[in-house]
């Protein structure tokens, strides 16, 4: 069988944490068995499409590095479509559409509706109220034909609704099993609406056929309107294809992953820090883990285990911590020049540091840095000289008088030194060490008032590490102003 996969995201934003899972595992799916992925944007809600989203949505799956054999992609900032099923974006679909509504008028599987708004929202409105399944209530289905063609003649505005035969949709589920659905829970959908734009109901089947999509692989929203399309497919004598719904994606308390509870789109995480990698990695794992034993894999990894039958029928909860220590572990398998090279959109222009300088700093920094967005506070205390209280400089188990001079000898030892000392952090702590045992010193009284006069801080990176970052001539200098900070 040759599979094919689709992402058919409505271009109505950004793109939501959970479309970007829905994305990823159509991507794996369709690597894992040779197939084709293809990229579909469904903009048959007019009123919900976002100008540029279309734009901005294939410039993050790019970023994501999730790639596609057929739809729509930009060149020089241009739309522009590949593949054989185009084109890939329904509103420009829309013939297709109507001559498969007209095909279910003629069938009688589908009729015309003429209700206006306004009784279809009092019809709504009495059913809420008597707790009754807001549901159409068939009148138009009662028009004789003289009353349909008569309206058609008029010009009255109408929608094409489909007539759900009584009985049950059964459908097996990759994910759940055998799904049965009673049609008395369906309503009689629209599928053609009075703009002339399909319902998503109509064009998903319609599209999904003519793109020859074997696997549907999408989020547990779209479970209930399965024998809608079920019914579609059999009334247009189009073959089945595979189902398979994601569990939902859930807040930390086990709500519905919402706006209200964080940040729920992959630019929001983009844009705070996080790496697409981690990103990617961690979203990958809300649903399935393919050995259980870990939680960092590659994409080759997460493709060859890809297996729609080892993903959880439960809900997954998104945990932002958990995802900014994923972000942390990445970080650190960084070199200092990649994690400096990728922060640059958090540094700001002219905030320039000297890139080996910088570089250096990193390789110290990154086991304690988690976003890329704190690489830019974390270089502040190698590019400028830290400010302190004296007392700082004091080890506790010491004297101020001792850290002076404990100072003015290091600084002495130091500047004699060949500056090829301070080529490597370990060069330097070797050089140190011999230092404090040749002149029978203690390790606390030399290299905590040397920390803290190059770090300020109570808590910091080694001053060997240090020392190899700053280089000897600023190394120098910190000592020189913690030595006239002493006086
Ligand atoms: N356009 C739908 C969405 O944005 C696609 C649902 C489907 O995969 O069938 O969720």
């Amino acid at each position: 069988m040759n599979v094919k996969t689709r992402f058919p995201p409505s271009p109505t934003g950004s793109l939501h944490i959970g479309s970007l899972r829905t994305a990823l595992y159509n991507y794996y799916f369709a690597k894992k068995h040779g197939g084709t992925f293809v990229l579909r944007i469904e903009d048959t809600d007019q009123a919900r499409s976002v100008p540029g989203a279309v734009e901005s949505l294939i410039r993050t799956l790019a970023r994501m590095d999730i790639s596609y054999d057929e739809g729509p992609y930009l060149q020089d900032g241009h739309l522009v479509e590949k593949g054989p099923n185009g084109p890939y974006t329904q509103s420009n679909r829309l013939n297709t559409y109507r001559t498969h509504a007209m095909q279910l008028i003629e069938q009688q599987q589908a009729y015309y509706c003429f209700c206006t708004k306004k009784r279809l929202e009092t019809l709504r409105e009495s059913q809420q109220a008597t707790k009754r399944p807001t549901k159409y209530d068939r009148k138009c289905l009662q028009l004789t034909q003289a009353e349909i063609d008569k309206q058609l003649d008029l010009g009255t505005s109408y929608v094409i609704r489909m007539k759900i035969p009584e009985g049950k949709t059964i459908f097996q589920d990759e994910i759940r099993g055998t799904v049965v659905i009673d049609h008395a829970e369906v309503d009689d959908q629209v599928l053609l609406k009075a703009d002339g734009f399909p319902t998503y109901h109509l064009a998903v089947v319609v599209d999904d056929h003519a793109m020859g999509v074997t696997h549907i692989i999408r989020g547990e929203e779209w479970l209930s309107s399965v024998p809608k399309h079920v019914l579609l497919y059999g009334w247009f004598g189009f073959d089945l294809p595979v189902f398979a719904h994601l569990p939902l994606i859930l807040n930390p308390d086990k709500s519905k992953l919402s706006k209200r509870q964080g940040d729920v789109s992959v630019e929001d995480y983009l844009a705070k820090g996080y790496l697409e990698e981690a990103l990617s990695n961690y979203v990958s794992l809300l649903g399935f883990n393919p050995t259980s034993n870990r939680e960092i894999y590659t994409r080759d990894e997460f493709i060859e285990a890809f297996n729609l039958k080892k993903i959880n029928k439960s809900g997954a909860v998104f945990d932002v911590n958990k995802l900014l220590w994923m972000n942390g572990q990445y970080i650190k398998q960084l070199s200092g020049a990649k994690i400096l090279a990728r922060s640059k959109p958090f540094i700001e222009e002219g905030g320039g540091v000297d890139e080996a300088l910088g570089i250096r700093a990193m390789e110290i920094e990154k086991t304690r840095i988690q976003l890329l967005s704190e690489v830019k506070d974390a270089l502040i205390v190698y590019t400028m000289q830290p400010m302190y209280a004296a007392d700082l400089l004091v080890w506790k188990k010491s004297t101020r008088e001792d850290a002076k001079e404990q100072l003015l000898n290091l600084r002495v030892f130091l500047n004699a030194k060949d500056s090829s000392m301070f080529d490597t952090a370990a060069l330097i702590e070797k050089g140190l060490k011999r230092y404090i045992e040749d002149n029978g010193l203690k390790n606390g009284n030399v290299l905590w008032p040397l920390r803290v006069a190059l770090s300020g801080q109570e808590r910091s990176a080694g001053p060997h590490e240090f020392m190899w970052v700053l280089g000897k001539q600023e190394t120098l200098k910190r000592i020189d102003h913690a030595i006239s900070q002493l006086t």
